[in-house]
């Protein structure tokens, strides 16, 4: 008998769902000027009014008014798209500025746009891999998908390194040659743990076995060092990485992914690597909204200061509650649940029941066990937003059986 496509893809479907692992996506208004408020839908397409504590708009540049006026000049000066890949008559003036502003926020010689941050990690990891012979990468165990795909991409022998954990990198550094090309590539901040990478011991290590270290900054720039460089700026390591990468979808509000480095390195990037090179380019209007939240986070401290404030009164407020969060040192507070259905269960009840949205993370995002609430303090909640969170989350645990008996 021939296939049924059709039954065979319900199949794979039903599969995620008894795993309890079917994503139900949460539809949003973001109401620009009032972030971290927003319209929800529901699957009746009524809507009401929540506020939102899973953005990664940490800062709220997406509804800065530099950001939005920047945005629209460059919409009404060039219209909508760029009209075509980066080679063939897609790179506009607000790409070479944006590679401009990049390279000195990191202080290298270079920098490439590309549409994401994933696209960035794939495209630049992949192809360092496949250019350099020989080459041998390191990878932490807990790096993002983008990274991973990256590294199977460059089709070279990879060793996964336990997290943050320099001895078992150098156990394994010692297992090469030393004359062998190596990439070590790991982040700053972990986005799910929220916990921070010993960076300057690894870059330590890259030195001592000639390895070229690649830094994901996504969830650190805007966020770290005095001009929003990440947390390598603020540690004063930013010049011993040889490529960073970012996002401009996190904490600078729009999209799009970039390295940073050497211009010999980074050219060779924009010259192979086919994720940059066969796409249709980012529209001006993504790309000036780009520019001006990472100019402006170079020099205004402002929104940094509001978004560490709420993230330690939040933490603080956790903490009195004895509520089970990961202390890491970042801005990134994972609450854990412990249970998937549980999980799910915490996260409609505060939508329901409290306007409050946070979208639960489940298996595979975080291993089986740990599911958690990932919660994100932002520069645009006030304080008694953050209030309101911590005592409602305290009420729920202390009223519900189910959550005490998992935690
Ligand atoms: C979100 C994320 C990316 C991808 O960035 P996008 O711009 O969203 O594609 C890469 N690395 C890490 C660690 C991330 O969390």
């Amino acid at each position: 008998m021939s296939i049924d496509y059709n039954e065979h893809f319900k199949g794979c479907v039903d599969t995620i769902k008894s795993e309890g692992r079917y994503r139900i996506f949460a539809t949003m208004e973001r109401i620009a000027g009032r972030f971290p408020y927003a319209n929800y839908y529901d699957a009746n397409g009524h809507s009401k009014e929540v506020a939102i504590w899973c953005s990664n708009d940490y800062l709220g540049m997406g509804q800065h008014p530099k950001v939005l006026a920047a945005a629209k000049n460059a919409i009404d000066a060039c219209g909508a798209g760029a009209g075509g890949t980066r080679n063939i008559s897609g790179t506009t003036h607000y790409h070479v500025q944006l590679e401009q502003s990049v390279a000195d926020l990191h202080q290298k010689e270079a920098g490439l746009v590309f549409s994401s941050g994933y696209v960035a990690n794939e495209g630049a990891l992949g192809t360092l891999g496949k250019l350099l012979p020989d080459c041998v990468m390191f990878s932490d165990e807990m790096n993002h998908a983008s990274m991973i795909h990256g590294i199977k991409e460059s089709k070279r022998e990879k060793h996964i390194f336990r997290h943050n954990d320099v001895e078992h990198l150098e156990e394994l550094l010692k297992s090469v040659d030393i004359k062998r090309p190596k990439i070590i590539a790991f982040e700053s901040v972990y986005s799910m743990d929220g916990d921070i990478a010993p960076i300057k011991e690894i870059l330590d290590l890259a030195e001592k076995y000639n390895a070229l270290t690649y830094l994901d900054e996504v969830h650190g720039v805007g966020l770290y060092g005095a001009r929003g460089g990440g947390v390598a700026e603020e540690r004063g390591l930013m010049d011993r990485v040889d490529i960073i990468e970012g996002t401009f979808g996190k904490a600078y509000g729009s999209m799009g992914g970039f390295i940073t480095g050497r211009a010999s390195i980074i050219d060779a990037i924009r010259c192979y690597s086919s994720v940059f090179i066969f796409t249709t380019s980012l529209p001006p209007a993504v790309l000036a909204a780009a520019h001006a939240a990472v100019e402006h986070l170079k020099t205004s401290d402002v929104e940094r200061f509001k978004q560490r404030k709420n993230v330690a009164l939040f933490k603080d407020m956790l903490e009195r509650s004895s509520l089970p969060f990961l202390r890491g040192e970042s801005h990134i507070v994972p609450l854990i649940v412990g249970e998937p259905t549980c999980c799910k269960d915490v996260s409609d009840i505060l939508m329901n029941e409290y306007n409050i949205y946070v979208q639960p993370i489940n298996y595979p995002t975080v291993p089986k066990g740990t599911e958690r609430l990932r919660l994100t303090a932002s520069a645009a909640h006030s304080e008694e937003d953050v209030k309101y969170m911590a005592n409602t989350l305290h009420d729920l645990w202390e009223n519900n059986h189910a959550l005490r008996a998992v935690a």
